[in-house]
């Protein structure tokens, strides 16, 4: 591949915690202090290589952190649309992220870390997931001969269980909150790779495109504000990324305010913003289940954002959630209770703007992997 990313010295990988540096091919998913990674990276993005590149997010791939003799692992990562919705009298654009091959926007992640895995021949993954993340995974390392390995919350929707079985992964299920599954994948994955969707920086590198995508779709111009879920943070993050990427090269003049959505009952990031509140944060009862995360190990990184672009936390109710996604349903839109949390977010949001903004937003997920009934309201 003819790509100027690889000239430099300064693409490796970097400790988190330490500032250990790793070669960026090492096959490593964690530094030896126990820091999580992240990738330094030398971006310069001029749109105009885009010519005749494929309408799919490989289009950007001279911006990912690849070997340029990996071979992409792709089930089809099509340019999703950005659709306007009218939402309280105001325009919103809402990616439509849940027409990805497996019904989520995770794909972007999986299909860059997975094609990155297979590179260094990574024979068998684990991951944990409330399910979008997982079935994402297990589909990728399906097409590519990878064993796959996935650690469950016992309350993840049967459709979504059923999809991950599929696709012939190792499901396991632990009983408890989100952070049980996720120690109980880290355990098993100190003798394996964790194919994490919040703690691989290859995952958040692949969400990254979410932010090229808007740009381009928008003629290369930011928009004033993204409001996007919080669970792990890993779509806000890749986002932030992407917008990042695209100032530091001069594409974009401006990084939009970043606004965080958190269902009311699990809100770690809004309990640390507000940290006298009385927020319960292990009370994971929400039935956003892909945003029912108390303890997300990016968390700084998530505060930093929303910190640097003026953003905010929002967070929503469950009888809101609720009302937001029989209402969606019954206007032909198919998402899933963490879209409706979003959308809730955005209402909230646009019902206290004063001036117009140009907002954009996000279906992450698709109705079909809510299988089922919706509670009773409390
Ligand atoms: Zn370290």
């Amino acid at each position: 591949m003819d790509s100027a990313l690889f000239s430099g010295v300064m693409n490796c990988l970097i400790c988190s915690k330490c500032n250990r540096k790793y070669d960026l091919f090492e096959s490593v998913w964690m530094c030896i202090c126990g820091g999580f990674l992240d990738i330094q990276l030398r971006v310069s993005f001029d749109p105009e290589t885009l010519k005749n590149k494929p309408f799919s997010l490989w289009r950007y791939r001279e911006v990912l952190p690849l070997h340029p003799d990996a071979i992409p692992v792709s089930l089809g990562e099509t340019l999703t649309p950005l659709l306007p919705i009218d939402i309280s009298g105001q325009t919103v654009h809402f990616k439509q992220d849940q027409l990805f091959p497996t019904g989520s926007f995770k794909d972007r992640g999986s299909a860059v870390l997975i094609t990155h895995l297979n590179y260094l021949k990574i024979p068998s993954v684990v991951e944990d997931s409330s399910g979008n993340a997982g079935a994402s995974i297990a589909a990728y390392s399906a097409k590519a001969g990878i064993k796959c390995e996935i650690f469950v919350p016992d309350s993840a929707s049967e459709a979504k269980l059923l999809q991950i079985s599929r696709y012939n992964a190792i499901i396991r299920t632990v009983n408890g909150s989100r952070k049980t599954v996720a120690e109980a994948a880290f355990k098993i994955a100190e003798k394996t790779y964790f194919a994490s969707h919040y703690y691989n920086p290859f995952f958040i590198h692949g969400i990254k495109t979410w932010a090229y995508e808007v740009c381009e779709q928008r003629r290369w111009s930011a928009p004033d504000t993204v409001i996007l879920p919080i669970g792990n943070g890993s779509l806000f993050l890749g986002a932030f990324l992407g917008f990042q990427e695209l100032k530091a090269s001069g594409v974009i003049s401006k990084i939009p305010k970043f606004i965080g959505v958190q269902a009311k009952c699990c809100a770690p990031i809004y309990k640390a913003i507000h940290p006298f509140c009385s927020v319960k944060l292990n009370d994971c009862q929400t039935i956003a289940e892909g945003i029912a995360v108390s303890d997300p190990p990016r968390i700084q990184q998530i505060l930093s954002c929303i910190s640097e672009t003026g953003g905010d936390l929002i967070t929503v109710s469950e009888n809101c959630i609720k009302k937001t996604l029989q209402e969606k349903w019954s206007e032909g839109y198919y998402v899933e209770p963490a879209t409706a949390a979003t959308i809730a977010g955005v209402t909230l949001y646009v019902q206290q703007l004063t001036n117009d903004e140009q907002i954009i937003s996000s279906f992450t997920g698709h109705g079909l992997k809510y299988s089922k009934p919706l509670p009773n309201s409390h």
